[in-house]
């Protein structure tokens, strides 16, 4: 068995989210009816000049300092020149020799939020995205639709830094959360706004020289894109295995039958032969405006899982999760900074019963009427054992539909749990009276019957006891009963 090193770079497009496209007015939006929002601009027609969309710049500048990048403050665009029946101007407008931003880092968080890993960046760089081809299963014919072209995106390049499967998924995600935080894009992959293709090697253990590279290209999810590496990773190890040689290829993943299908067979480099865009002039960017930029960032998604994970001791899975519905991790915050409660505890409430009822509901946390004062009220009713976890649930969800204190629900619906002693004492007795096994069991040494006992008792007082008062009289009256003998 031979041992490899897996070489893993990714190139990932990104579509900004702004009102209008990269170089023309017409509006930035997915779908419609094709051909409805182009111009002869984003067409590039022969007498048409384009304008740079400040608001895209904007967006690059912000994507490229969340991803630790040094912004470039003179900055060229440059024609990418090729051909292809959805790029009629038969060039795209890039980026080659002096790309908006450079270098920095995405830092990934692996093992449940216990390691991390820098995957360095080559550079981000501003891009037009070109139309669509559309093949009609109709009439078998080759459509165009030219609604996506001068869509303006950004293209964050990788350092081969990464090595496997989970990694990559890992940095997708984090790309992913990063842009929908910055608010720069939808990163909608299945409608195409984040696109990623993927660059794999492998080589011996521990070799200098890389393997020979192959390009998943545009794969349709970023588990798909995990698949996919698997599925590469281990072609190419059987190809060297068995002693012959990969061969630089273009391959295109297909999820119906989980395997990388040759698209291209790469036999020269192409040549793009770019050069610096003559209709527009260079950008230049003052380090005022940077940041002002900066500033206006807030705490990234790795940054608050990680806080969520040290100052309130939450597990990854929770933390990931409140990072994710921002919403609830504010109100999350909010609770746990008025309350004495465990903050394990009220996550679990807020993704558990909150997210369960919202999810049946349709609706969003702010529709609601649950304010943090009262979940923190409920909570504290559960602590002192005034009402049981189930009574909680019920509350929870009256506390959502109106505007009401905890206390008077749980008095409305009688769900206080009694503490009345002489009750539970009596309850506990007739218990211990019918259920002889009981204390025999009791008295052989196995104690776990208290737990039977408390929940019989529970029975007969409908839930309502106060669990903690009636174990303390259950047992004292299972120890007496043995003394006595
Ligand atoms: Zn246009």
């Amino acid at each position: 068995m031979m041992e490899f090193d897996v070489v893993i770079g990714l190139e990932v497009h990104v579509e900004l989210k702004t009102e209008s496209k990269m170089y023309c007015s017409c509006k930035n939006e997915f779908g419609g009816v094709a051909n409805s929002h182009c111009c002869e601009i984003c067409l590039g027609m022969p007498g048409t000049l384009p304008n740079i969309n400040k608001k895209a710049i904007e967006y690059a500048i912000k994507a490229g300092l969340a991803c630790n990048c040094q912004i470039n403050t003179t900055t060229k665009l440059d024609r990418k020149n090729y051909f292809y029946p959805d790029l009629p101007k038969s060039y795209q407008i890039s980026q080659n020799e002096r790309p908006l931003c450079v270098s920095g880092f995405i830092e990934i968080l692996l093992g449940n939020g216990t390691k991390s890993k820098k995957v360095n960046l080559v550079q981000i760089h501003i891009e037009e995205d070109s139309g669509k081809t559309i093949y009609s299963d109709v009439d078998g014919k080759t459509y165009v639709d030219f609604n996506r072209s001068g869509v303006p995106l950004i293209e964050i390049v990788s350092k081969p830094d990464l090595c496997d499967a989970i990694e990559v998924k890992t940095y997708l995600e984090t790309i992913k959360n990063t842009m929908l935080c910055l608010g720069v894009s939808d990163c909608k992959m299945q409608e195409g706004s984040m696109r990623a293709d993927v660059n794999i090697s492998l080589k011996p253990k521990g070799a200098l020289k890389l393997g020979t590279r192959c390009e998943i290209k545009n794969v349709g999810s970023i588990n798909s894109a995990a698949r996919a590496v698997e599925c590469e990773i281990k072609r190419q190890k059987e190809i060297l295995e068995s002693g012959g040689k990969v061969e630089q290829v273009t391959l295109k993943y297909s999820d119906e039958t989980n395997a990388n299908i040759v698209a291209r067979r790469k036999d020269e480099v192409v040549e793009y032969r770019y050069f610096v865009e003559p209709d527009l002039p260079a950008i230049e960017i003052t380090n005022e405006e940077i940041e002002k930029i900066r500033s206006s960032i807030g705490e990234l998604p790795n940054a608050k899982i990680s806080r969520f994970m040290s100052e309130y001791e939450l597990p990854y899975a929770d933390a990931y999760l409140l990072m994710e519905e921002h919403e609830k991790g504010n109100f999350f915050e909010e609770t746990a900074k008025i309350s004495n409660v465990k903050p394990k505890k009220i996550a679990n409430w807020i993704l558990g019963d909150v997210s369960r009822i919202l999810n049946k509901q349709n609706s969003a946390l702010a529709s609601s009427k649950l304010t943090a004062q009262n979940l923190k009220k409920m909570l504290e009713m559960i602590e002192d054992n005034s009402i049981s976890n189930t009574a909680g649930k019920t509350i929870v969800e009256e506390l959502m539909e109106q505007d009401i204190e905890p206390e008077l629900v749980a008095k409305q619906k009688g769900l206080f749990q009694t503490s009345d002693l002489k009750l539970l004492e009596d309850v506990a007795k007739a218990t211990l009276a019918e259920n002889p096994q009981i204390s025999e069991l009791f008295e052989k040494g196995k104690t776990n019957v208290l737990g039977f006992a408390v929940g019989e008792c529970m029975k007969r007082l409908k839930g309502k006891g106060n669990p903690v008062l009636l174990k303390d009289i259950v047992l004292k009256l299972l120890e007496e009963g043995g003394k006595s003998e």
